[in-house]
C-alpha cells in the first residue's frame, strides 16, 4: 500500500472511532412544549418534581411510599386511565417478605391477543430518593402512556405496572406474576437505572427475541444495544423485575442508564443530578419500541437475533442462526484472496526481505493480533498502576473514571501501534489485512459457538474484509477500499465497547488494554511502514506522549468527589441483651480516606451485625436509645424431635426492616405471613445462618410460624431510619466526600430468642 492509502485506512478508523465516542452519550432533553406525540424528558421532570415531592426515601411499608403511591394514582387517573391496586404480602425465594402494593392499569386493544407491559418500580432504596432508579423509570412510562393514549385506541392490549418493594428483592414483580391480569401479558418493557446519567441502552432481552429487536430496531431514533450486553448480563447475578417476568413466562426487553454508578442508592440520586438527556433516550426508545409492538402485536418468541447499533443511527441485525454461516463467508472469502493472492504473486518476492512466503507472511500477520492485543493489556495495566503508585491506587469507579480510562485505552494504543508495526513493515499491508481478518473470521466463528451475542463484532467486519478483498482482486484501489471498509466498521462496534463495558463492569485496565490493542489490529495494515518510513512510528510516539500526559492526569485526579462520593453508614446498635449502645461504622470496603480516629482506639474492628460477614468499626457503648423489636410465642408443640411453634414478631414503631438469623439446620420448616419459605433457600450470612428480611412490618405484628430443632437462639433485628439525638456530632464527622448507602443511617435494635 502506498503512503497514502495507508493514510485513507487509518483515517477511515480513527474517524469512525471519533464518531463512535462522540456519539455515545444520550441527546439533549426535549422541551415540555414538544408536540403531544413525542416523548419529552421535560415532561417528565415536571412529572417527578410533583411524583417525588419533598424527595423522601420511599421503601416499601414506608409513609412516604404511600405518599408517593397515591401521587402516583393520581397522575394516572389524570390521564383518563383507572388505575388498580393491588395489595399482597410478597416474599422472594431467598427471604425477604413485605406487604406491597402494586399499581395497574390495563388499556383494552381493539384487537385481541396477549397484551404489551410497560413496567417500573416506585419504590425507592432507604438510603435515596431514587429520583433515576427508578422514579425516573415512572416518569418514562407515565408519559408514553400518555403519547401513546394521544395515538387513539391501541391495536394491541397494553398495560403499564408500577411495582413496589423491588428493592426489597423484587416482591412487586413477585406478586404481580401471581395476579391473574399477568396471564394475558406477551411481552414486557422495563425501565431501570443504575446510576444517574449515561447512554440509555436496551440491555436486557429474552429467548427468541427476533421480533422485539425488530420493534426496538424500527422504533428507536437514538438506538444503543447490543446482543453481548444480553451475554454479559446473563453471566451476571444482578436481576431485575424483568428477570421475574420472564421466569414467569413473558418475553421482554430491558432498558437502563447506568453512568455515574457512585450515585447509585444513595441521596445523590435525586432530581437534581437526574441527567434529562438519557432519560430522553431512554423515553425515546420505549415510546418507539411500544409503538412498534401495538401496531404489530405480540408475537409468540421465534429464535434469536444477533445485533448491534452502528454509532447509534440504526441497529444492524441478523437471525442469530446465520452466525456461524457469515463467519464461514468470511473465512471463505478471505482464504480465496489468500490464495489468490499467493499463486499471482508466487513467482515475485514479497515486498519484504525478511518473509519471502505468503503463507509465512499471512501466519506472522495473524500473529500479529494476538502481539497487539498482549501489547495492550500490559502497555494499560502498567500505566495504570503506575499512575496509581504515583498517588494512590485508581480503583474500579474512580470519580474521574473516563479520564483514567482514556490514559489506558492511549497507552494501549501507544504499544498496540509499535507492535503491530514491527510485525507490518516485515509483512507489508497485504499480507496483514489477509492475516488480520483471516483471524478475526476465526475467532467469529469460535465465539459464534461459544458467546453467541458477541460474534456480530467480528463477523461483520471479516464479512466485509473478506467480500471487499475478493471483489478487489489485484485492483491497489480495491484493496484499500476494502480495508478501509472493514476497518471503519470494525472501530465503530469496537470503540464504544471501552465506556460501555467499563461503565457496566468497573474499570478493568487488563480488559480495556486487551480490547484497544485487539481495535487497532482492524487499521493495522495502515501501519506497514515502508523501508526508511516513520509514520506508524511516529503516531506510536504521539500516543504515547498522549498517554503519559493522561496518565499523570488520572494520577492526580480524585478518586471520590462531593458529586461522585464514596459509601459510609453509620448504625446506632442497641444489644437488648447487654443494654448497651454503640455506633458502627460501614465503609463498605472502601476504606481509604476514612478519619483514622474511626479506625483506631477506643474504635475497634468487628462484625458486629449478626446476618453480615462484614467487617465494620464499632464505637465504645454510649448512653443511647434502647428497645428492640419483640417475640411473642402464642403455641408450641411437640412432634417427633420437632417444635412446631407459632408465634408474632413485631418491630418498634417506625421500623422499616425487620431481620431474623437462624441457624439453616434447626428450621425444618417456615411460614411467614401465610407463605410457607424454603429454608435452604435463604440468604446465607455468616457461619451458616439463615437470613429472613422483613420489610414494611405492620404495627400489629407478623406472623410465623416453624418447626424448629433443639433450642438455638434466633436473633431479631429492627432497623429504623435515621439516628438519634447522641449522634449528631457523629455525622458532623462524615468527610464531605462520603454518602450514607442502601439501608442509609440507622438505629438497630437486637433481641436473642429461644423459639
Ligand atoms: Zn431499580
Amino acid at each position: 500500500m502506498s503512503p497514502r492509502a495507508r493514510l485513507v485506512v487509518l483515517a477511515a478508523c480513527l474517524v469512525t472511532g471519533g464518531l463512535a465516542i462522540l456519539r455515545a452519550g444520550p441527546p439533549a432533553p426535549r422541551s415540555a412544549d414538544a408536540p403531544l406525540h413525542e416523548f419529552s424528558a421535560m415532561r417528565v421532570h415536571e412529572r417527578l418534581v410533583s411524583l417525588l415531592g419533598d424527595g423522601s426515601p420511599h421503601p416499601v411499608g414506608s409513609a412516604a411510599n404511600a405518599a408517593v403511591r397515591g401521587r402516583l394514582v393520581e397522575q394516572l387517573r389524570a390521564l383518563g386511565l383507572s388505575p388498580e391496586e393491588l395489595p399482597a404480602f410478597s416474599c422472594s425465594a431467598t427471604g425477604s417478605c413485605a406487604p406491597v402494593v402494586n399499581v395497574l392499569v390495563r388499556i383494552p386493544g381493539t384487537v385481541p391477543g396477549p397484551a404489551l407491559l410497560l413496567a417500573s418500580h416506585f419504590d425507592s432504596v432507604p438510603g435515596g430518593p431514587g429520583a433515576a432508579d427508578d422514579g425516573h423509570g415512572v416518569g418514562v412510562v407515565l408519559e408514553s402512556l400518555r403519547a401513546l393514549l394521544a395515538d387513539g385506541p391501541p391495536r394491541t392490549p397494553l398495560m403499564a405496572v408500577f411495582t413496589d418493594g423491588e428493592e426489597a428483592g423484587l416482591l412487586g414483580a413477585h406478586a404481580f406474576v401471581k395476579h391473574p391480569a399477568f396471564a394475558e401479558v406477551g411481552a414486557v418493557i422495563n425501565i431501570e437505572a443504575r446510576g444517574t446519567g449515561g447512554a440509555a441502552r436496551m440491555f436486557e432481552t429474552s429467548d427468541g427475541n427476533a421480533a422485539l429487536i425488530s420493534a426496538y430496531a424500527a422504533g428507536a431514533p437514538r438506538p444503543s444495544a447490543q446482543s453481548l450486553s444480553y451475554e454479559v448480563y446473563r453471566r451476571l447475578p444482578n436481576d431485575t423485575d424483568l428477570t421475574v417476568f420472564k421466569r414467569a413466562g413473558a418475553q421482554g426487553l430491558g432498558f437502563a442508564f447506568i453512568g455515574d454508578v457512585r450515585r447509585y442508592h444513595t441521596p445523590l440520586d435525586d432530581l437534581a443530578h437526574l441527567d434529562l438527556g438519557s432519560v430522553q433516550q431512554q423515553g425515546d426508545a420505549v415510546l418507539g419500541t411500544a409503538r412498534a409492538l401495538l401496531a404489530a402485536g405480540v408475537q409468540a418468541p421465534a429464535g434469536n437475533a444477533t445485533y448491534v447499533d452502528l454509532l447509534s443511527l440504526f441497529v444492524l441485525r441478523w437471525p442469530a442462526a446465520l452466525d456461524l454461516p457469515l463467519a464461514g463467508l468470511a473465512l471463505l472469502t478471505l482464504l480465496i484472496a489468500a490464495w489468490r493472492t499467493a499463486r499471482r504473486s508466487s513467482a515475485r518476492t514479497v515486498s519484504s526481505e525478511y518473509v519471502r512466503s505468503w503463507p509465512r507472511a499471512i501466519a506472522a500477520a495473524a500473529g500479529s493480533t494476538l502481539l497487539a492485543a498482549l501489547a495492550g493489556a500490559l502497555a494499560s495495566y502498567v500505566m495504570l498502576a503506575a499512575a496509581g503508585a504515583l498517588t494512590r491506587p485508581i480503583g474500579t469507579w474512580p470519580a474521574g473514571l473516563m479520564l483514567s480510562l482514556a490514559a489506558g485505552a492511549t497507552a494501549a494504543s501507544a504499544l498496540a501501534v509499535l507492535a503491530l508495526r514491527a510485525v507490518a513493515r516485515r509483512v507489508g499491508s497485504r499480507a496483514l489485512a489477509l492475516g488480520t481478518w483471516i483471524v478475526w473470521a476465526l475467532l467469529a466463528g469460535v465465539l459464534a459457538v461459544m458467546l453467541p451475542g458477541a460474534s456480530i463484532l467480528l463477523i461483520a467486519p471479516a464479512v466485509v474484509a473478506g467480500l471487499g478483498l475478493v471483489l478487489a482482486g489485484e485492483s491497489t484501489r480495491g484493496q484499500t477500499l476494502a480495508c478501509a471498509a472493514a476497518g471503519a466498521l470494525a472501530w465503530c462496534l469496537w470503540v464504544p465497547l471501552l465506556p460501555a463495558l467499563t461503565e457496566a463492569l468497573g474499570l478493568n485496565a487488563l480488559v480495556l488494554g486487551l480490547l484497544a490493542g485487539w481495535t487497532w489490529t482492524a487499521a493495522s495494515p495502515a501501519l506497514a511502514d515502508a523501508a526508511g518510513e516513520t509514520h506508524a512510528r511516529r503516531l506510536a510516539i504521539a500516543l504515547a506522549i498522549a498517554a503519559l500526559a493522561l496518565g499523570v492526569a488520572a494520577a492526580i485526579a480524585p478518586r471520590v468527589t462531593t458529586e461522585l462520593p464514596a459509601k459510609l453508614v453509620f448504625f446506632e446498635l442497641h444489644d437488648t441483651a447487654t443494654g448497651e449502645t454503640r455506633h458502627v461504622l460501614d465503609t463498605l470496603i472502601d476504606i481509604d480516606g476514612l478519619p483514622p480516629e474511626f479506625m483506631a482506639d477506643p474504635w475497634r474492628a468487628d462484625t458486629p451485625l449478626p446476618w453480615s460477614g462484614r467487617t465494620m468499626y464499632v464505637s465504645p457503648p454510649f448512653d443511647g436509645e434502647g428497645g428492640g423489636p419483640t417475640y411473642t410465642q402464642h403455641t408450641t408443640t411437640a412432634q417427633g424431635g420437632l417444635h412446631r411453634i407459632t408465634g408474632t414478631l413485631k418491630a418498634r414503631p417506625g421500623a422499616l426492616s425487620m431481620i431474623v438469623v437462624m441457624q439453616a439446620d434447626t428450621v425444618a420448616s417456615l411460614a411467614v405471613g401465610g407463605q410457607m419459605l424454603e429454608v435452604a433457600n435463604l440468604q446465607r450470612g455468616p457461619d451458616g445462618a439463615r437470613v429472613l428480611r422483613l420489610h414494611g412490618p405492620p404495627a400489629e405484628g407478623i406472623e410465623i410460624e416453624a418447626e424448629v430443632a433443639g433450642d438455638a437462639p434466633w436473633v431479631l433485628a429492627d432497623m429504623i431510619p435515621g439516628l438519634s439525638d447522641a449522634s449528631t456530632k457523629l455525622l458532623t464527622q462524615r468527610p464531605f466526600d462520603r454518602v450514607p448507602y442502601q439501608t442509609g443511617d440507622a438505629r438497630i435494635g437486637l433481641r436473642s430468642i429461644r423459639p
